[in-house]
């Protein structure tokens, strides 16, 4: 069984040809008439898709699923936010969150369930991976946050997807790259280059790869101005330290053409001195590159508390005077734990039975 979200647009039509035994000229047509119904009208039954005889439909429905996961839960923040919890075919859980503004909406999606990196102040980094998620299971938040918003129409509703869910988007690289070829193409999901961003903890071999074979936007969780501090808050750092990644940046920001967003939260005392902007200021220097300071996001027993309004004044006065572009991020829906950082669930990796 394939799931149709696993396949891009060429694979979908060889996956014709070899299951269904189509020729080359009808696998292309049916497979634009699959798209078109699923990504473009949004169903998912094939009860609907009256573009398509019986007899291929009942074939098709053998090899292909065309399904999406369930609900588990959806909770509303005061600020119109909204997370949802999916459960997936397997059961495991993942959180899909939509961040509307009063001139565009974001959706912020997961690429793992759990991660491996244990960013210490990132409640993600408390769940031990799981799994990395299929492209199918990437691509279905989205279909599940379009079916919720009634957003099947030309105008859309999403208009940024941001890989900033769960998980670390560059150790689960083949699926994010299939998953972004899928939103990419226009007869699939339709979004250009500039609408999707890629978030990374800085998997420095990666971030080349990603400029030849990604090529969003990518955003750089940064996080502190020297090795010293990020090894004790990111300890992927003593893997990939910061001079790694900035040749890493350099080379992403030349073959993309864009700057980079370095992202970095606020940590009372930890990263927020006046010598950590200055050396933050150098660093942005080095590749082209805007800042974007997160606002800290606390969740159940972290250790960390956000800075100060005065401190963060400073720390974006220092950032501007240095001539580098800076803006702070208002975290959004804190109360249902839906913002930056704060997700995690239940899920758990099956225990081994000896
Ligand atoms: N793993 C990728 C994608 C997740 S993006 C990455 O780390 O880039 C989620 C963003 O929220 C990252 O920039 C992450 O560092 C940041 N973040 C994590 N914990 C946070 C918290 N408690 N408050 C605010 N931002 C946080
Ligand atoms: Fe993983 Fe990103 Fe959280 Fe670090 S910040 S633990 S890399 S999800």
């Amino acid at each position: 069984m394939h799931h149709i979200s696993d396949l891009n647009y060429q694979d979908l039509k060889q996956f014709l040809v070899n299951q269904l035994n189509l020729d080359k000229k009808n696998s292309s047509m049916r497979a634009n008439q699959l798209w078109k119904f699923f990504y473009q009208k949004g169903y998912s039954d094939f009860k609907l898709f009256s573009n398509l005889p019986s007899k291929f439909k009942e074939e098709l429905s053998k090899d292909l699923v065309i399904s999406r996961p369930k609900i588990k839960n959806k909770q509303v923040s005061k600020d119109g936010t909204i997370k949802w919890l999916l459960e997936l075919n397997d059961k495991n859980l993942v959180e899909t969150v939509y961040i509307p503004s009063e001139t565009h909406a974001t959706l912020c999606i997961s690429s793992q369930v759990g991660c491996t990196l244990n960013c210490k102040f990132c409640h993600t980094g408390i769940q031990p991976l799981v799994k990395n998620l299929s492209s199918n299971e990437i691509i279905c938040q989205i279909l599940i946050a379009k079916d919720e918003l009634n957003d099947w129409k030309e105008q859309k509703k999403i208009n940024n997807i941001v890989y900033m869910g769960m998980g670390e988007p560059f150790y689960n690289f083949e699926n994010i790259k299939k998953s972004v070829e899928i939103l990419k193409d226009e007869n699939g999901l339709n979004f250009s280059n500039k609408k999707i961003t890629v978030s990374t903890s800085g998997i420095s071999p990666n971030i080349k790869k990603a400029a030849d074979e990604i090529g969003t936007y990518l955003a750089l969780s940064l996080h502190a101005s020297n090795d010293e501090i990020r090894n004790t808050i990111m300890p992927i750092n003593k893997k990939y330290n910061i001079q790694d990644i900035i040749n890493n940046c350099n080379e992403y920001a030349k073959k993309n053409g864009e700057k980079i967003f370095i992202e970095y939260v606020l940590l009372k005392d930890i990263n927020d001195s006046e010598k950590c902007a200055k050396e933050l200021s150098k660093i942005m220097s080095r590749f082209p590159s805007k800042l974007n300071l997160i606002q800290f996001n606390p969740w159940p027993g972290v250790k960390y508390l956000p800075s100060t309004e005065e401190q963060t004044a400073k720390f974006i006065e220092i950032i501007k005077n240095n001539g580098h572009i800076v803006t702070l991020r208002k975290s959004r829906g804190k109360d249902i734990l839906g913002a930056c950082g704060q997700l995690k669930t239940e899920s758990e990796r099956e225990k081994r039975i000896v």
